[in-house]
């Protein structure tokens, strides 16, 4: 040890250095389009800048931000530059850097009511808020049957739902004695792969999930899901599980939750609704047709850390039953008993979700909504998707692209008419020039180039030049 009693950073310090992070924070957004979107490095470059061993001596904390610019930002994609349409956005702001920072700060760990009662209530709070600036379901409020929480990602929140669903279906057996191969579970051969890796975690088995075909606009058909859960049920298998869409990975597909909401229901077994990134449009009622039939759903999610201005992570997941999937995932040793859980007058979230420990994620939703309130988050919403309706009609009036399916709301799946080949080097080439970045999918075995507009700052002038960079491509074949 130094001159100093300890090796702790001074509050003085900290406040010195925080402005630093701030200031780089702000010039960094502010000056990203001038970056190339996709990191250039090689495997294994950034390691090879960094020293062998850990420090055996504190280092100067100007060093640690040199060395951020020098070492750790050619490494950087940057996710939030305006000229970002690869993916689907993980969009963030101003509001969430702060309620991020401020989380960080208080470092509290949420896993009970009582260790830390604002870190539970305000989730609470807000996911009601939430259910009501998006029209949702009466039931998934606090203060009826249902609920909210916030889970760090769809995956896990799929996850969260399968294992209700599994303990549902097999009168909470499975929890005690292991699974027992026959039970089975749906979605769209359009699904995320989060839904198999659920089926698998869960110990159902990837043989066990059943694709269903679709239609012309990759939305599940709900009569071929009928028909396979009868055949399944004959066969002696028990339907566990149905997951369904609200826009697509691939194309933004919706698929039909009233029909499939309708089978399930008479059948008893477990609806969730997966909107990752769409679900952010129900902000806008004119946008909710997406959410037609929802009622049916025992659980649904989607990603403010996708298209809500929300720094990952940040996932919101309701329940129709808190009672069935606090059920499915409670378990309470001595150690965790406290007066105010045995009450039974407080939310313990440790019960809705996998992990037991839980960051105070909701500090920054609620920094995002209270900056940008109702207005503000439903005038950008419209405008990504009036930027990519206007990019879709550049398409159609195009001789040398083509739709590959009609965009329901803000992303643009096409594709040149000379083929797969050309559309592919057309990909290349505006992503080896670095000023927007692009990325692509199959569809009925076609490479389809995928436009996903819905960065935090993306404009006009930024979807512009990608559609010109895009033609230039095309020009070069
Ligand atoms: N579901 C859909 C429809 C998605 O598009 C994605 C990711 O893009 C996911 C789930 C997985 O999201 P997460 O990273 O939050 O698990």
């Amino acid at each position: 040890m130094s001159d100093k009693e300890n090796y702790h950073m001074s509050s003085d310090e900290f406040k010195r250095f925080g402005y630093k992070i701030i200031d780089w924070i702000a010039e960094y957004h502010r000056d990203i389009e001038s970056r190339p979107v996709l990191s250039r490095v090689n495997p294994g470059d950034i390691r090879a800048a960094l020293p062998n061993t850990a420090p055996e001596q504190g280092e100067a904390f100007d060093d640690f931000i040199r060395d951020v610019d020098k070492i750790i930002m050619p490494g950087i994609t940057h996710w939030q530059s305006p000229n970002w349409f690869a993916y689907f956005p993980a969009n963030t702001s101003a509001p969430s850097i702060l309620g991020e920072l401020l989380s960080a700060g208080l470092g509290v760990q949420g896993m009970l009511w009582s260790t830390s009662p604002a870190c539970t209530e305000l989730e609470t709070h807000v996911l009601d808020w939430l259910v009501d600036m998006m029209g949702l379901p009466r039931h998934f409020k606090s203060s009826n049957t249902g609920g909210g929480v916030i889970q760090d990602t769809a995956s896990s929140a799929t996850l969260s739902a399968l294992l209700a669903g599994r303990e549902r279906a097999t009168k909470y057996q499975s929890n005690k004695k292991g699974v027992n191969g026959r039970l089975v579970a749906y979605a769209s051969n359009q699904a995320h792969s989060s839904i198999e890796k659920a089926i698998k975690i869960a110990g159902i088995g990837s043989q066990n999930l059943r694709y269903i075909d679709v239609d012309e606009n990759f939305s599940m058909i709900p009569e071929i899901l009928a028909a396979q859960i009868d055949l399944d049920l004959e066969a002696g298998y028990t339907p566990c599980f149905v997951n369904a869409n609200v826009g697509s990975t691939s194309s933004n597909a919706m698929d039909p939750l009233q029909e499939i909401g309708e089978i399930c229901a008479r059948r008893n077994i477990w609806f969730h609704v997966d909107a990752a990134m769409s679900g952010t449009a129900a902000l806008c009622p004119e946008f909710r047709f997406i959410h037609k039939g929802m009622e049916y759903a025992d659980s649904y999610c989607f990603n403010p850390h996708k298209w809500m201005f929300t720094n990952f992570d940040c996932d919101v997941f309701w329940v129709k039953s808190r009672k069935e999937l606090i059920d499915a995932l409670t378990l309470t040793p001595e150690y965790l008993r406290n007066k105010a859980s045995e009450s039974g007058q407080v939310i313990d979230y440790r019960d809705w979700h996998i992990q037991l420990g839980r960051r105070f994620r909701s500090l920054k939703l609620w920094f995002v909504i209270r900056h940008y309130g109702v207005e503000g988050l439903q005038y950008h919403i419209r405008e990504h998707v009036r930027l990519a309706q206007q990019f879709a009609d550049w398409v159609r009036g195009s001789n040398e692209f083509e739709l590959v399916v009609e965009p329901p709301l803000n992303l643009i799946c096409f594709r040149h008419k000379d083929g797969d080949g050309a559309s592919q080097k057309i990909m290349e080439t505006v992503n080896a020039a670095g000023d927007i970045y692009l990325t692509h999918t199959k569809l009925n075995d076609q490479f389809v180039l995928r436009m996903s507009i819905g960065q935090t700052k993306t404009e006009e002038r930024h979807v512009r030049h990608a559609w010109d960079l895009i033609q230039q491509a095309a020009k070069t074949l």
